[in-house]
């Protein structure tokens, strides 16, 4: 089926007398990309403007920044939730580091963090296979006993922000899992235009996605397993979006070891990319819809972060995206997917 996804960019020039170059008319360009699947705008402009910056990680363990961390050492025994025998009878989950306790500031009506290391600051680079698989296990694991538990509550997410600029409370590694009937506007729009998609066209968007994207090769980072890696033709973070779609995965029962295993070593290909450009922080998802459609399969989302510059700490979020509701970067997800590509 040629061309049912359209991919839509509007591309426009600014045009005024530059100072930089003896007040001579200059031209910007930037753009305006509509997503795919929902028609979401998305604007890119000043290309390059945004650095990642240098962060000294290790300075999140002096005493005088650290502070009080719930997650250090025995406090997390101590002074961590626990949840009631009906839904996990031993309290806490556990599995080697990674230790999932009821969120104190709940989300929803369960809703979990994932404590997943020891250490208190830990770098990408020390995320290592077994943390990783750990972590990502035991937050599985929840969310499968919370659907038997109570099916009622149909969407199913992981999230994860690392480090401060990802605006995560604290440096101790965590992760978010919980259920929910609210998964947020971002995944409502893409769960209805998902479904009308199916109707419509009689096949489901994202594996027609990874189709068209495979085929234009200009998005399409690589495959690992059954999963599919790809920059998002509409970025939601400044600095680009990357993508990993499992398109026979639509509910979260059907996400096995294995899957979680493909997830874990295109993200190190991903962490390998965020090192060799500075980036210390990023924010992460992972969606599933409910048990029955075949329209909304899986998907994983990362999107690194950064301050604007570490004199002020200004966050890479402005009123765009506080009171737009439009995501801005600064990254062509073209050349994104070129750079990634190397590391995969
Ligand atoms: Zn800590």
């Amino acid at each position: 089926m040629p061309g049912i996804i359209k991919f839509k960019t509007i591309e426009l020039t600014s045009t005024f007398l530059d100072p930089r170059q003896k007040f001579e008319q200059t031209a910007e360009k930037f753009q305006v990309r509509f997503n795919p699947l929902t028609g979401r705008t998305g604007h890119f402009s000043h290309f390059g403007a945004i650095k990642p910056q240098k962060l000294d990680l290790q300075r999140y363990n002096d005493p005088e920044i650290k502070g009080f961390c719930p997650f250090c050492d025995d406090l997390k025994e101590k002074l961590t939730p626990k949840f009631v025998k009906e839904v996990i009878p031993q309290g806490r989950l556990s599995q080697g580091e990674a230790l999932l306790v009821p969120n104190l500031y709940p989300y929803d009506i369960y809703s979990a963090v994932d404590i997943m290391t020891n250490d208190h600051v830990v770098p990408l680079e020390c995320f290592n296979d077994k943390r990783l698989f750990d972590s990502f296990s035991v937050g599985i694991n929840f969310l499968k006993t919370v659907k038997a538990h109570d099916p009622s509550l149909p969407y199913h997410i992981m999230t994860w922000n690392y480090m401060p600029p990802s605006g995560g409370g604290l440096v101790h590694p965590h992760q978010q899992y919980f259920a929910t009937a609210n998964p947020g506007n971002q995944f409502t729009d893409e769960y209805k235009a998902a479904e009308q998609f199916y109707w419509q066209y009689k096949t489901d968007f994202w594996s027609e996605l990874i189709k068209v994207e495979k085929k234009i090769d200009e998005r399409y980072i690589g495959q690992i397993g059954s999963s599919h890696w790809l920059t998002s033709f509409v970025s939601l973070g400044v600095l680009g979006e990357i993508m990993c779609v499992f398109p026979k995965i639509f509910c979260i029962d059907d996400f096995l070891d294995s899957d979680t295993n493909e997830l874990i070593q295109g993200l190190h290909n991903v962490f390998r990319y965020f090192i060799k450009n500075d980036i210390f922080s990023f924010n992460a998802s992972l969606f599933f819809g409910p048990k029955g459609q075949n329209f909304f399969p899986a998907h994983f989302r990362i999107v690194p972060r950064t301050f604007l510059n570490i004199r002020d700490f200004a966050p890479d979020l402005n009123f765009f995206q506080a009171l737009l509701q439009e995501p801005v970067s600064v990254v062509i997800p073209e050349e994104l997917c070129k750079a990634i590509k190397e590391l995969f």
